[in-house]
Protein backbone atom coordinates (compact mmCIF):
# COMPACT_ATOMS: atom_id res chain seq x y z
CA UNK A 1 0.00 0.00 0.00
CA UNK A 2 1.03 3.67 -0.82
CA UNK A 3 2.08 2.25 -4.07
CA UNK A 4 2.20 4.31 -7.22
CA UNK A 5 -0.65 2.18 -9.45
CA UNK A 6 -1.57 2.80 -12.73
CA UNK A 7 -4.29 1.77 -14.05
CA UNK A 8 -4.75 1.51 -18.23
CA UNK A 9 -8.30 2.30 -18.84
CA UNK A 10 -11.53 3.74 -17.40
CA UNK A 11 -13.64 0.64 -18.22
CA UNK A 12 -16.00 -0.47 -15.37
CA UNK A 13 -12.77 -2.90 -14.25
CA UNK A 14 -10.42 -0.21 -14.46
CA UNK A 15 -12.76 2.38 -12.39
CA UNK A 16 -13.42 -0.36 -9.69
CA UNK A 17 -9.73 -0.88 -9.35
CA UNK A 18 -8.92 2.38 -9.10
CA UNK A 19 -11.15 3.43 -6.32
CA UNK A 20 -10.38 0.09 -4.55
CA UNK A 21 -7.05 0.55 -4.60
CA UNK A 22 -6.85 4.26 -3.78
CA UNK A 23 -9.63 3.22 -0.79
CA UNK A 24 -6.59 1.00 0.37
CA UNK A 25 -4.33 4.00 0.20
CA UNK A 26 -2.29 3.76 -3.19
CA UNK A 27 -1.64 6.58 -4.97
CA UNK A 28 -3.78 6.33 -8.20
CA UNK A 29 -4.02 7.33 -11.70
CA UNK A 30 -6.05 6.14 -13.83
CA UNK A 31 -5.30 7.09 -17.54
CA UNK A 32 -7.69 6.54 -20.42
CA UNK A 33 -7.55 6.88 -24.23
CA UNK A 34 -10.92 8.72 -25.05
CA UNK A 35 -12.55 11.16 -24.28
CA UNK A 36 -14.94 10.09 -21.58
CA UNK A 37 -14.80 7.49 -19.17
CA UNK A 38 -16.85 4.64 -19.02
CA UNK A 39 -15.16 1.91 -21.72
CA UNK A 40 -17.70 -0.26 -23.35
CA UNK A 41 -20.02 1.65 -21.68
CA UNK A 42 -19.97 4.68 -23.06
CA UNK A 43 -22.52 7.47 -23.26
CA UNK A 44 -23.00 8.93 -26.45
CA UNK A 45 -25.01 12.68 -26.91
CA UNK A 46 -26.96 13.78 -29.63
CA UNK A 47 -29.33 15.99 -30.84
CA UNK A 48 -30.89 15.58 -27.01
CA UNK A 49 -30.95 12.25 -26.92
CA UNK A 50 -28.73 10.27 -23.98
CA UNK A 51 -27.71 7.10 -25.65
CA UNK A 52 -25.96 4.13 -23.40
CA UNK A 53 -23.67 2.56 -26.11
CA UNK A 54 -23.16 -0.43 -24.59
CA UNK A 55 -25.06 -2.19 -21.39
CA UNK A 56 -28.11 -1.58 -21.26
CA UNK A 57 -29.28 -4.66 -18.55
CA UNK A 58 -28.12 -3.57 -15.04
CA UNK A 59 -28.58 -7.35 -13.70
CA UNK A 60 -27.22 -9.39 -10.45
CA UNK A 61 -27.94 -6.58 -8.53
CA UNK A 62 -26.40 -7.81 -5.52
CA UNK A 63 -23.56 -7.61 -7.09
CA UNK A 64 -23.28 -3.98 -7.59
CA UNK A 65 -24.31 -4.12 -4.06
CA UNK A 66 -21.38 -5.93 -2.50
CA UNK A 67 -18.97 -3.20 -4.03
CA UNK A 68 -20.62 -0.17 -3.12
CA UNK A 69 -20.75 -1.60 0.04
CA UNK A 70 -16.87 -2.47 0.26
CA UNK A 71 -16.28 1.20 -0.68
CA UNK A 72 -18.00 2.04 2.69
CA UNK A 73 -21.22 2.97 0.40
CA UNK A 74 -24.46 1.84 -1.32
CA UNK A 75 -25.93 1.56 -4.56
CA UNK A 76 -28.82 3.84 -3.21
CA UNK A 77 -26.81 6.74 -2.38
CA UNK A 78 -25.58 6.96 -6.00
CA UNK A 79 -28.28 5.19 -7.83
CA UNK A 80 -32.01 5.35 -7.96
CA UNK A 81 -32.90 1.89 -8.99
CA UNK A 82 -36.29 0.53 -10.65
CA UNK A 83 -37.31 -3.01 -11.82
CA UNK A 84 -38.62 -3.44 -15.15
CA UNK A 85 -42.09 -5.14 -15.56
CA UNK A 86 -42.06 -6.37 -17.78
CA UNK A 87 -38.64 -8.02 -18.24
CA UNK A 88 -38.68 -7.87 -21.91
CA UNK A 89 -40.51 -8.77 -24.81
CA UNK A 90 -40.09 -11.49 -26.92
CA UNK A 91 -41.09 -11.44 -30.65
CA UNK A 92 -41.22 -15.21 -32.15
CA UNK A 93 -40.72 -15.82 -35.53
CA UNK A 94 -44.06 -16.77 -36.40
CA UNK A 95 -45.23 -13.13 -35.52
CA UNK A 96 -46.32 -13.96 -31.70
CA UNK A 97 -45.01 -11.94 -28.81
CA UNK A 98 -44.82 -12.45 -25.11
CA UNK A 99 -43.34 -10.81 -22.23
CA UNK A 100 -41.70 -12.19 -19.62
CA UNK A 101 -42.79 -10.37 -16.31
CA UNK A 102 -40.51 -11.28 -13.64
CA UNK A 103 -44.21 -12.36 -12.15
CA UNK A 104 -43.47 -16.24 -11.96
CA UNK A 105 -47.10 -17.43 -11.46
CA UNK A 106 -47.40 -15.21 -14.77
CA UNK A 107 -44.56 -16.44 -16.41
CA UNK A 108 -44.99 -20.14 -15.64
CA UNK A 109 -48.74 -19.34 -16.61
CA UNK A 110 -47.35 -18.58 -19.93
CA UNK A 111 -44.89 -21.56 -20.02
CA UNK A 112 -47.81 -23.49 -19.63
CA UNK A 113 -49.51 -22.42 -22.48
CA UNK A 114 -45.87 -22.43 -24.83
CA UNK A 115 -45.53 -26.18 -23.64
CA UNK A 116 -48.14 -28.13 -21.23
CA UNK A 117 -46.29 -29.43 -18.02
CA UNK A 118 -43.56 -26.77 -18.78
CA UNK A 119 -44.55 -25.47 -15.28
CA UNK A 120 -43.48 -27.34 -13.07
CA UNK A 121 -40.28 -28.43 -15.01
CA UNK A 122 -39.39 -24.66 -15.04
CA UNK A 123 -39.24 -25.04 -11.05
CA UNK A 124 -36.90 -27.48 -11.08
CA UNK A 125 -34.94 -25.84 -14.00
CA UNK A 126 -34.90 -22.09 -11.95
CA UNK A 127 -34.16 -24.26 -8.35
CA UNK A 128 -30.68 -25.86 -10.61
CA UNK A 129 -30.39 -22.51 -11.64
CA UNK A 130 -30.47 -20.53 -8.60
CA UNK A 131 -27.82 -23.28 -6.97
CA UNK A 132 -25.76 -22.54 -9.67
CA UNK A 133 -25.67 -19.03 -8.99
CA UNK A 134 -25.01 -19.45 -5.10
CA UNK A 135 -21.93 -21.87 -5.85
CA UNK A 136 -20.65 -19.82 -8.33
CA UNK A 137 -20.58 -16.59 -6.20
CA UNK A 138 -19.52 -18.23 -2.95
CA UNK A 139 -17.03 -20.41 -4.15
CA UNK A 140 -15.70 -19.64 -7.54
CA UNK A 141 -16.29 -15.91 -8.93
CA UNK A 142 -15.03 -13.67 -6.41
CA UNK A 143 -11.85 -15.93 -6.08
CA UNK A 144 -8.28 -16.03 -7.41
CA UNK A 145 -8.93 -20.24 -8.52
CA UNK A 146 -5.48 -22.14 -9.17
CA UNK A 147 -6.25 -26.09 -9.95
CA UNK A 148 -4.96 -26.81 -6.24
CA UNK A 149 -8.77 -25.65 -5.52
CA UNK A 150 -10.37 -27.71 -7.24
CA UNK A 151 -9.73 -29.94 -4.17
CA UNK A 152 -12.10 -28.09 -1.95
CA UNK A 153 -14.83 -30.26 -0.71
CA UNK A 154 -17.61 -27.78 -1.66
CA UNK A 155 -16.57 -27.52 -5.18
CA UNK A 156 -16.11 -31.11 -5.53
CA UNK A 157 -19.17 -31.90 -3.66
CA UNK A 158 -21.68 -29.44 -5.92
CA UNK A 159 -18.88 -30.13 -9.07
CA UNK A 160 -21.36 -32.54 -11.11
CA UNK A 161 -24.52 -29.89 -10.28
CA UNK A 162 -22.75 -27.18 -12.07
CA UNK A 163 -22.73 -28.96 -15.64
CA UNK A 164 -19.39 -28.32 -16.77
CA UNK A 165 -18.97 -30.43 -19.14
CA UNK A 166 -22.72 -30.79 -20.21
CA UNK A 167 -23.70 -28.29 -23.25
CA UNK A 168 -26.65 -25.91 -22.51
CA UNK A 169 -28.66 -27.10 -25.56
CA UNK A 170 -28.48 -30.68 -24.15
CA UNK A 171 -29.27 -29.55 -20.76
CA UNK A 172 -32.31 -27.51 -21.99
CA UNK A 173 -33.56 -30.85 -24.41
CA UNK A 174 -33.76 -32.12 -20.96
CA UNK A 175 -36.33 -30.16 -19.47
CA UNK A 176 -38.34 -28.47 -22.79
CA UNK A 177 -39.22 -29.85 -26.19
CA UNK A 178 -40.76 -26.37 -27.20
CA UNK A 179 -38.36 -24.56 -29.75
CA UNK A 180 -39.79 -21.54 -27.84
CA UNK A 181 -39.02 -22.71 -24.65
CA UNK A 182 -35.29 -23.44 -26.20
CA UNK A 183 -35.27 -19.65 -27.26
CA UNK A 184 -36.67 -18.06 -23.76
CA UNK A 185 -33.86 -19.54 -21.59
CA UNK A 186 -31.12 -19.52 -24.42
CA UNK A 187 -31.30 -16.17 -26.06
CA UNK A 188 -28.57 -15.08 -23.63
CA UNK A 189 -25.95 -16.75 -25.64
CA UNK A 190 -26.32 -15.04 -28.26
CA UNK A 191 -24.67 -12.20 -26.60
CA UNK A 192 -21.89 -13.99 -24.32
CA UNK A 193 -20.50 -15.69 -27.48
CA UNK A 194 -21.12 -19.03 -27.58
CA UNK A 195 -23.35 -21.66 -29.38
CA UNK A 196 -25.98 -23.75 -27.33
CA UNK A 197 -23.86 -26.59 -28.68
CA UNK A 198 -20.45 -25.15 -26.98
CA UNK A 199 -21.48 -23.43 -24.32
CA UNK A 200 -21.57 -25.02 -21.04
CA UNK A 201 -24.51 -25.36 -18.92
CA UNK A 202 -23.64 -23.64 -16.22
CA UNK A 203 -24.75 -20.89 -17.55
CA UNK A 204 -28.12 -21.71 -17.02
CA UNK A 205 -27.70 -19.53 -13.67
CA UNK A 206 -28.41 -16.75 -15.95
CA UNK A 207 -32.07 -18.31 -15.85
CA UNK A 208 -31.61 -17.27 -11.61
CA UNK A 209 -30.35 -14.05 -12.18
CA UNK A 210 -33.41 -13.39 -14.90
CA UNK A 211 -36.08 -14.57 -13.24
CA UNK A 212 -35.06 -14.52 -9.57
CA UNK A 213 -32.89 -11.28 -9.04
CA UNK A 214 -34.54 -9.62 -11.44
CA UNK A 215 -33.77 -7.02 -14.26
CA UNK A 216 -33.46 -3.72 -13.03
CA UNK A 217 -32.98 0.43 -14.69
CA UNK A 218 -30.52 3.32 -12.91
CA UNK A 219 -32.93 6.26 -13.56
CA UNK A 220 -30.83 8.15 -16.21
CA UNK A 221 -29.54 5.51 -17.84
CA UNK A 222 -26.44 2.27 -16.96
CA UNK A 223 -23.86 5.63 -17.45
CA UNK A 224 -25.16 6.58 -14.23
CA UNK A 225 -23.02 3.33 -12.55
CA UNK A 226 -20.15 4.96 -14.62
CA UNK A 227 -20.39 8.01 -13.03
CA UNK A 228 -21.06 6.52 -9.98
CA UNK A 229 -17.52 4.94 -9.76
CA UNK A 230 -15.60 7.79 -11.28
CA UNK A 231 -17.24 10.16 -8.47
CA UNK A 232 -16.54 7.16 -6.00
CA UNK A 233 -12.73 6.89 -7.29
CA UNK A 234 -12.21 10.76 -6.69
CA UNK A 235 -13.57 10.87 -3.28
CA UNK A 236 -10.55 8.80 -2.52
CA UNK A 237 -8.08 10.67 -4.82
CA UNK A 238 -8.37 8.81 -7.66
CA UNK A 239 -6.49 11.25 -10.34
CA UNK A 240 -7.72 10.12 -13.99
CA UNK A 241 -6.46 11.42 -17.44
CA UNK A 242 -8.57 11.52 -20.69
CA UNK A 243 -7.62 11.18 -24.24
CA UNK A 244 -4.52 9.69 -23.15
CA UNK A 245 -3.90 6.45 -25.26
CA UNK A 246 -0.70 4.68 -23.54
CA UNK A 247 1.70 3.75 -26.27
CA UNK A 248 4.14 1.85 -24.26
CA UNK A 249 4.65 0.12 -21.01
CA UNK A 250 8.27 0.53 -19.78
CA UNK A 251 9.51 -2.90 -18.47
CA UNK A 252 13.33 -2.51 -17.45
CA UNK A 253 14.84 -5.57 -15.68
CA UNK A 254 11.36 -7.75 -15.92
CA UNK A 255 9.54 -4.81 -14.07
CA UNK A 256 7.34 -2.48 -15.38
CA UNK A 257 8.60 1.20 -14.60
CA UNK A 258 6.67 3.17 -16.28
CA UNK A 259 3.39 3.71 -18.58
CA UNK A 260 4.17 6.17 -21.41
CA UNK A 261 1.44 8.11 -23.19
CA UNK A 262 3.25 9.64 -26.37
CA UNK A 263 5.09 12.07 -24.57
CA UNK A 264 4.29 11.78 -21.33
CA UNK A 265 5.63 9.40 -18.78
CA UNK A 266 3.89 7.85 -15.80
CA UNK A 267 6.55 6.31 -13.08
CA UNK A 268 4.67 3.19 -11.65
CA UNK A 269 5.05 0.46 -9.21
CA UNK A 270 2.06 -1.43 -10.13
CA UNK A 271 0.29 -1.39 -13.39
CA UNK A 272 -2.79 -2.76 -13.77
CA UNK A 273 -4.10 -2.71 -17.30
CA UNK A 274 -7.88 -2.77 -18.03
CA UNK A 275 -7.58 -2.30 -22.04
CA UNK A 276 -7.75 -5.34 -24.15
CA UNK A 277 -5.53 -8.52 -23.06
CA UNK A 278 -4.18 -8.80 -26.39
CA UNK A 279 -3.76 -4.98 -27.09
CA UNK A 280 -1.66 -4.47 -23.68
CA UNK A 281 0.84 -7.04 -24.33
CA UNK A 282 1.32 -5.27 -27.85
CA UNK A 283 2.39 -2.31 -25.81
CA UNK A 284 5.12 -4.56 -23.68
CA UNK A 285 8.25 -2.54 -24.76
CA UNK A 286 9.89 -5.51 -23.76
CA UNK A 287 7.95 -8.11 -26.65
CA UNK A 288 9.53 -11.66 -25.10
CA UNK A 289 7.90 -10.38 -22.15
CA UNK A 290 4.41 -11.38 -24.06
CA UNK A 291 2.31 -14.31 -22.20
CA UNK A 292 0.61 -14.44 -25.66
CA UNK A 293 1.84 -14.10 -29.11
CA UNK A 294 -0.74 -13.76 -31.91
CA UNK A 295 -0.62 -17.81 -32.14
CA UNK A 296 -2.05 -17.87 -29.13
CA UNK A 297 -5.27 -15.28 -30.34
CA UNK A 298 -5.46 -16.78 -33.73
CA UNK A 299 -6.99 -20.23 -31.95
CA UNK A 300 -9.55 -18.50 -29.40
CA UNK A 301 -12.68 -17.99 -29.60
CA UNK A 302 -14.03 -14.40 -29.72
CA UNK A 303 -17.48 -13.31 -28.32
CA UNK A 304 -19.48 -11.74 -31.26
CA UNK A 305 -19.21 -8.25 -32.45
CA UNK A 306 -21.98 -6.35 -32.77
CA UNK A 307 -23.89 -4.07 -35.62
CA UNK A 308 -25.27 -1.31 -33.54
CA UNK A 309 -27.46 1.80 -34.47
CA UNK A 310 -28.67 4.47 -31.92
CA UNK A 311 -31.76 6.07 -33.28
CA UNK A 312 -33.70 8.94 -32.34
CA UNK A 313 -37.29 8.06 -33.62
CA UNK A 314 -40.27 10.68 -33.64
CA UNK A 315 -43.52 9.83 -32.01
CA UNK A 316 -43.89 6.49 -29.96
CA UNK A 317 -43.32 2.73 -30.87
CA UNK A 318 -46.29 1.33 -29.13
CA UNK A 319 -45.17 -2.29 -29.68
CA UNK A 320 -42.21 -1.98 -28.06
CA UNK A 321 -41.42 -2.76 -24.57
CA UNK A 322 -38.04 -1.14 -22.88
CA UNK A 323 -35.94 -4.55 -23.71
CA UNK A 324 -37.22 -6.26 -26.68
CA UNK A 325 -35.78 -9.50 -28.32
CA UNK A 326 -36.71 -10.37 -31.93
CA UNK A 327 -35.68 -14.08 -32.80
CA UNK A 328 -34.91 -14.98 -36.25
CA UNK A 329 -36.53 -17.97 -38.23
CA UNK A 330 -33.01 -18.67 -39.04
CA UNK A 331 -32.09 -19.21 -35.35
CA UNK A 332 -29.81 -21.54 -35.54
CA UNK A 333 -27.93 -20.59 -38.88
CA UNK A 334 -27.49 -16.95 -37.15
CA UNK A 335 -25.57 -18.65 -34.02
CA UNK A 336 -23.20 -20.42 -37.09
CA UNK A 337 -22.92 -17.18 -38.87
CA UNK A 338 -21.70 -15.67 -35.25
CA UNK A 339 -18.76 -18.65 -34.86
CA UNK A 340 -18.33 -20.87 -37.78
CA UNK A 341 -19.35 -18.87 -40.92
CA UNK A 342 -18.69 -15.39 -40.09
CA UNK A 343 -20.70 -14.00 -42.70
CA UNK A 344 -23.03 -10.33 -42.50
CA UNK A 345 -26.37 -12.39 -41.10
CA UNK A 346 -29.74 -11.54 -43.13
CA UNK A 347 -32.11 -12.38 -41.12
CA UNK A 348 -30.70 -12.41 -37.54
CA UNK A 349 -32.21 -12.50 -34.20
CA UNK A 350 -31.79 -8.78 -32.61
CA UNK A 351 -31.92 -7.25 -29.55
CA UNK A 352 -34.00 -3.19 -29.66
CA UNK A 353 -33.78 -1.31 -26.43
CA UNK A 354 -36.20 1.60 -26.05
CA UNK A 355 -35.39 3.42 -21.98
CA UNK A 356 -37.51 6.10 -22.97
CA UNK A 357 -40.24 4.10 -22.11
CA UNK A 358 -39.00 3.95 -18.59
CA UNK A 359 -37.20 7.22 -18.73
CA UNK A 360 -37.87 10.74 -20.24
CA UNK A 361 -34.86 11.98 -19.95
CA UNK A 362 -33.02 10.33 -22.29
CA UNK A 363 -35.06 11.73 -25.12
CA UNK A 364 -36.83 15.38 -26.07
CA UNK A 365 -40.66 15.12 -25.72
CA UNK A 366 -42.58 13.11 -27.77
CA UNK A 367 -39.62 10.74 -28.78
CA UNK A 368 -38.14 7.45 -28.43
CA UNK A 369 -34.50 6.68 -27.78
CA UNK A 370 -34.13 3.73 -29.86
CA UNK A 371 -30.78 0.97 -29.40
CA UNK A 372 -31.08 -1.28 -31.80
CA UNK A 373 -28.36 -4.41 -31.53
CA UNK A 374 -27.43 -7.35 -34.16
CA UNK A 375 -24.76 -9.62 -32.93
CA UNK A 376 -22.35 -10.23 -35.63
CA UNK A 377 -18.98 -12.13 -36.13
CA UNK A 378 -15.90 -10.58 -35.26
CA UNK A 379 -13.22 -9.81 -37.49
CA UNK A 380 -15.88 -8.94 -40.28
CA UNK A 381 -14.91 -6.97 -43.13
CA UNK A 382 -16.67 -3.61 -43.56
CA UNK A 383 -16.93 0.00 -45.83
CA UNK A 384 -18.70 3.13 -44.82
CA UNK A 385 -21.07 1.89 -47.81
CA UNK A 386 -21.88 -1.35 -46.70
CA UNK A 387 -22.58 -0.14 -43.14
CA UNK A 388 -24.82 2.14 -45.20
CA UNK A 389 -26.53 -0.69 -45.89
CA UNK A 390 -26.74 -3.09 -44.27
CA UNK A 391 -27.88 -0.28 -41.86
CA UNK A 392 -31.05 0.09 -44.13
CA UNK A 393 -31.34 -3.83 -44.80
CA UNK A 394 -31.77 -3.85 -40.89
CA UNK A 395 -34.23 -1.65 -40.29
CA UNK A 396 -36.17 -2.50 -43.22
CA UNK A 397 -35.96 -6.14 -41.86
CA UNK A 398 -37.26 -5.03 -38.61
CA UNK A 399 -40.00 -2.72 -39.66
CA UNK A 400 -41.67 -6.15 -41.28
CA UNK A 401 -40.86 -8.42 -38.69
CA UNK A 402 -42.77 -6.22 -36.33
CA UNK A 403 -44.62 -4.31 -38.62
CA UNK A 404 -43.88 -0.79 -37.46
CA UNK A 405 -43.03 2.33 -38.94
CA UNK A 406 -39.08 3.60 -37.94
CA UNK A 407 -37.11 4.79 -41.17
CA UNK A 408 -39.65 7.59 -42.16
CA UNK A 409 -39.91 9.17 -38.27
CA UNK A 410 -35.83 8.69 -37.42
CA UNK A 411 -34.75 12.23 -36.51
CA UNK A 412 -30.86 11.47 -35.71
CA UNK A 413 -29.06 8.26 -36.37
CA UNK A 414 -25.32 6.99 -35.60
CA UNK A 415 -23.80 3.37 -36.41
CA UNK A 416 -21.12 1.84 -34.48
CA UNK A 417 -19.85 -1.27 -35.32
CA UNK A 418 -17.05 -4.22 -35.65
CA UNK A 419 -14.37 -1.24 -37.22
CA UNK A 420 -15.13 1.18 -34.24
CA UNK A 421 -14.58 -1.44 -31.59
CA UNK A 422 -11.27 -2.45 -33.05
CA UNK A 423 -10.70 1.63 -33.15
CA UNK A 424 -12.27 2.66 -30.31
CA UNK A 425 -11.30 0.25 -27.96
CA UNK A 426 -8.72 -1.39 -29.36
CA UNK A 427 -10.71 -4.19 -28.84
CA UNK A 428 -8.80 -7.57 -30.55
CA UNK A 429 -10.46 -8.49 -34.05
CA UNK A 430 -13.24 -5.44 -32.94
CA UNK A 431 -15.10 -8.04 -30.53
CA UNK A 432 -17.74 -6.04 -28.92
CA UNK A 433 -17.29 -8.15 -25.60
CA UNK A 434 -13.80 -10.29 -25.56
CA UNK A 435 -13.04 -13.86 -25.10
CA UNK A 436 -16.38 -15.76 -25.18
CA UNK A 437 -16.89 -18.07 -22.32
CA UNK A 438 -16.67 -21.77 -23.61
CA UNK A 439 -15.67 -24.35 -20.74
CA UNK A 440 -11.51 -23.72 -21.90
CA UNK A 441 -11.53 -19.90 -21.88
CA UNK A 442 -13.22 -20.03 -18.50
CA UNK A 443 -11.93 -19.94 -14.57
CA UNK A 444 -8.46 -21.08 -14.24
CA UNK A 445 -8.46 -21.21 -18.71
CA UNK A 446 -8.81 -17.67 -19.00
CA UNK A 447 -5.86 -15.90 -19.21
CA UNK A 448 -4.24 -14.54 -16.22
CA UNK A 449 -5.31 -11.66 -13.69
CA UNK A 450 -1.42 -11.38 -13.62
CA UNK A 451 1.07 -11.36 -15.62
CA UNK A 452 3.56 -14.47 -15.55
CA UNK A 453 6.58 -12.66 -17.00
CA UNK A 454 6.25 -9.49 -15.68
CA UNK A 455 4.49 -9.60 -12.07
CA UNK A 456 3.92 -6.17 -11.11
CA UNK A 457 1.78 -6.43 -14.30
CA UNK A 458 -1.85 -6.67 -13.62
CA UNK A 459 -5.16 -7.19 -15.67
CA UNK A 460 -8.65 -6.30 -14.66
CA UNK A 461 -11.75 -6.64 -17.12
CA UNK A 462 -13.67 -8.96 -19.25
CA UNK A 463 -10.87 -10.60 -20.77
CA UNK A 464 -9.82 -11.85 -17.57
CA UNK A 465 -11.26 -14.04 -14.78
CA UNK A 466 -14.12 -13.94 -14.33
CA UNK A 467 -15.61 -12.79 -17.74
CA UNK A 468 -17.89 -10.22 -19.85
CA UNK A 469 -20.70 -8.25 -18.39
CA UNK A 470 -20.85 -5.12 -15.75
CA UNK A 471 -21.10 -6.97 -13.01
CA UNK A 472 -18.63 -9.69 -13.75
CA UNK A 473 -16.15 -6.78 -14.27
CA UNK A 474 -16.79 -5.40 -10.69
CA UNK A 475 -15.73 -8.45 -9.41
CA UNK A 476 -12.63 -8.95 -11.70
CA UNK A 477 -11.35 -5.77 -9.68
CA UNK A 478 -12.33 -7.26 -6.21
CA UNK A 479 -10.16 -10.42 -7.27
CA UNK A 480 -7.12 -8.42 -8.63
CA UNK A 481 -7.19 -6.14 -5.63
CA UNK A 482 -6.78 -9.61 -3.92
CA UNK A 483 -4.22 -11.03 -5.65
CA UNK A 484 -2.14 -7.11 -5.47
CA UNK A 485 -2.67 -7.98 -1.83
CA UNK A 486 -1.92 -10.85 -1.45
CA UNK A 487 1.73 -10.63 -3.13
C1 LIG B 1 -22.93 -3.38 -27.10
C2 LIG B 1 -22.69 -3.98 -25.73
C3 LIG B 1 -23.76 -4.31 -24.94
C4 LIG B 1 -23.54 -4.84 -23.66
N1 LIG B 1 -24.61 -5.10 -22.86
C5 LIG B 1 -24.39 -5.43 -21.57
C6 LIG B 1 -25.47 -5.43 -20.64
O1 LIG B 1 -26.60 -5.12 -21.01
N2 LIG B 1 -25.19 -5.74 -19.33
C7 LIG B 1 -23.93 -6.03 -18.91
O2 LIG B 1 -23.73 -6.30 -17.72
N3 LIG B 1 -22.89 -6.04 -19.78
C8 LIG B 1 -23.08 -5.72 -21.08
N4 LIG B 1 -22.04 -5.62 -21.94
C9 LIG B 1 -20.71 -6.04 -21.50
C10 LIG B 1 -20.03 -4.98 -20.64
O3 LIG B 1 -20.33 -3.72 -21.14
C11 LIG B 1 -18.52 -5.20 -20.70
O4 LIG B 1 -18.21 -6.54 -20.38
C12 LIG B 1 -17.80 -4.29 -19.72
O5 LIG B 1 -18.29 -2.97 -19.77
C13 LIG B 1 -16.33 -4.32 -20.07
O6 LIG B 1 -15.61 -3.58 -19.12
P1 LIG B 1 -14.05 -3.71 -19.00
O7 LIG B 1 -13.70 -3.49 -17.56
O8 LIG B 1 -13.57 -4.98 -19.61
O9 LIG B 1 -13.46 -2.46 -19.79
P2 LIG B 1 -13.74 -1.90 -21.26
O10 LIG B 1 -15.11 -1.41 -21.34
O11 LIG B 1 -13.26 -2.85 -22.27
O12 LIG B 1 -12.79 -0.63 -21.22
C14 LIG B 1 -11.41 -0.69 -21.49
C15 LIG B 1 -10.92 0.73 -21.59
O13 LIG B 1 -9.54 0.72 -21.94
C16 LIG B 1 -9.31 1.79 -22.83
N5 LIG B 1 -8.09 1.58 -23.59
C17 LIG B 1 -7.84 0.68 -24.56
N6 LIG B 1 -6.58 0.83 -25.03
C18 LIG B 1 -6.03 1.83 -24.32
C19 LIG B 1 -4.76 2.45 -24.33
N7 LIG B 1 -3.78 2.07 -25.17
N8 LIG B 1 -4.52 3.48 -23.49
C20 LIG B 1 -5.49 3.91 -22.61
N9 LIG B 1 -6.71 3.35 -22.56
C21 LIG B 1 -6.97 2.32 -23.40
C22 LIG B 1 -10.54 1.79 -23.71
O14 LIG B 1 -10.69 3.02 -24.39
C23 LIG B 1 -11.63 1.54 -22.68
O15 LIG B 1 -12.11 2.75 -22.14
C24 LIG B 1 -22.22 -5.08 -23.21
C25 LIG B 1 -21.14 -4.74 -24.03
C26 LIG B 1 -21.37 -4.18 -25.27
C27 LIG B 1 -20.19 -3.79 -26.12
Amino acid sequence: MGQRVVVIGAGVGGLATAALLARDGDEVTVIEKNEQAGGRASMLERDGFRFDMGPSWYLMPDVFERFFQQMGTTTADHLKLRRLSPHYRLFFADGTHVDITGDLARDKLLFEQLEPGSAARFEQYLAEAKQKYDVSLRSILYRNLSWRDFSDPELQAQGRNLHVFESMEHYVRRFFRAEKMHQILQHTLLFLGGTPQTTPALYSLMTHVDFGLGVWYPDGGIYEVINALVRIGQQHGVRYLYNAPVTQIEVTSGRVTAVHSGAQRLPADVVVSNADYHHTETLLSDQRQRQFGDFYWRRRSLAPSAFILYLGVKGTLPTLAHHNLLFSKEWDTHFRQLVKHPVWPMQPSLYLCVPSKTDPTVAPPDHENVFILVPVASGLYETDQSRAEYADHILHYIETQLNIGIRHRIVTQQIFSVSDFASRYNSYQGSALGLAHTVWQSSIFRPPNRSKRVPNLYFVGANTTPGIGVPMCLISAQVVRDRLRAT
